[in-house]
């Protein structure tokens, strides 16, 4: 079964065709993917219309470029699946208005993917994929979870962040560093060159005793030691001048210290939900999830405790139309998702806000 999947939901146009014939693990056939980032850098963050425009304009010619790469006509495709949600919803509405028009004029069914379901399953498109149950630490530019995976939509949430994600603690440090948006990988970047026990940033929730995670006090530690640094007043305001104050050495130590932090969190808190479920399995997923650093301690406290961890290929941590087409496809496989059933009632179906925790097992 050939599923096209498309991805708007945020600031990336992805497109991919997956192969999810039988009971194999599906196959990435082809994907094709655009960035937006440079056109939302001048405004230091995504601008939703923006968005949904550029949106519009990639999604056919990127088609276009995954069919020829698998030298596919667009009527050999059996299925197309979007990200439904959660996401920006002008975005969002790009991909199913499209996804609905190509099922219509194809006669072939249209699904409906949650956005998280698709990062939380990517690791199945790697040259070592997982196997259930395992213990999935989602850290994407919008979601820090930790969740109990027994199988395709059985999905149990252990902890998750109580106010910023990691994604948005990388890139928010990251524009007190002046690094630009988003700035996670230029942060990564810069700690290359710094000292990671330069600044003592805090690790909140460390010792919590449960599996949640708070990143939002980081940020202002940051800021703090930026104004210290730049012998700014304590109580002024967080300008794009701090940054500039301070010299390539110290703006590579407050990377580095940050990292460190958000990075060590990451790790420990996995380890205890590991630990809790006594599970030896860990999957990692998420923009975050190509964090170097991360994948480094992970793999070392993994390795230490006989744990079992799995990524997904480093160009599939971010967004990207795989991994809606992988997670359609596993729905199938796994018979939750009937791919002629239902489901094609073409409407212009999205969920801007939609909790993992709301997916329903049987259908979408
Ligand atoms: P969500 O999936 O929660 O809706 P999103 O789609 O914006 O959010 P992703 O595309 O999964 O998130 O990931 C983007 C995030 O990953 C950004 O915050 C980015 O800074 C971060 N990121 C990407 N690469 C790295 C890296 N190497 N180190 C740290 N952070 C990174
Ligand atoms: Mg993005
Ligand atoms: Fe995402």
């Amino acid at each position: 079964m050939l599923i096209l999947g498309i991805e708007s939901s945020c600031d990336e146009t992805g497109v991919a065709l997956v192969d999810a014939s039988g009971h194999d693990t599906p196959r990435l056939l082809g994907h094709a993917l655009h960035s937006q980032i440079e056109m939302h850098q001048a405004y230091g963050g995504v601008v939703p219309e923006l968005a949904s425009r550029d949106h519009i304009r990639r999604v056919l010619p990127l088609t276009d470029e995954v069919l020829a790469q698998t030298g596919l006509s667009l009527s050999a495709v059996d299925a197309v699946a979007y990200t439904r949600g959660p996401g920006l919803a002008g975005a969002l509405l790009v991909g199913s208005g499209v996804a609905c028009a190509m099922g219509m004029a194809l006669g072939k069914p249209v699904m409906g993917v949650h956005h998280l379901e698709g990062h939380l399953l990517s690791p199945f498109l790697s040259a070592d994929p997982p196997r259930f149950p395992f213990v999935a630490l989602l850290v994407s530019g919008g979601h820090t979870q930790l969740m109990r995976v027994d199988g395709v939509g059985r999905y149990e949430l252990l902890g998750e962040t109580i106010d910023d994600a990691a994604g948005e603690a990388f890139d928010k440090s990251a524009k007190l560093l002046g690094l630009g948006y988003p700035g996670g990988p230029a942060l990564a970047r810069l700690a290359l060159e710094g000292n990671p026990m330069a600044y003592k940033f805090p690790r909140p929730l460390l010792h919590s005793g449960d599996l949640d995670f708070s990143f939002a006090g980081l940020k202002t530690a940051v800021l703090t030691q930026v104004k210290r640094l730049a012998h700014a007043r304590p109580e002024g305001p967080a300008t794009p001048q701090l940054a500039q104050a301070l010299n390539v050495a110290q703006k590579a130590d407050v990377a580095a210290s940050v990292q460190a932090a958000i990075v060590d969190v990451l790790v420990k808190k996995s380890l205890s939900a590991i630990a809790s479920t006594g599970l030896r399995r860990l999957v990692v997923a998420g923009g975050v999830g190509a964090n170097a650093l991360l994948r480094e301690q992970l793999n070392a406290a993994c390795q230490r405790q006989n744990v079992r961890v799995h990524y997904p290929e480093l160009h599939l941590c971010t967004d990207n139309g795989a991994m809606i087409a992988l997670a359609a496809g596993l729905r199938v496989q796994a018979g939750l998702l009937a791919p002629s059933g239902g489901a094609v009632a073409y409407r212009f179906d999205v969920r801007p806000r939609w909790p993992l925790s709301e997916l329903a097992i049987t259908a979408l």
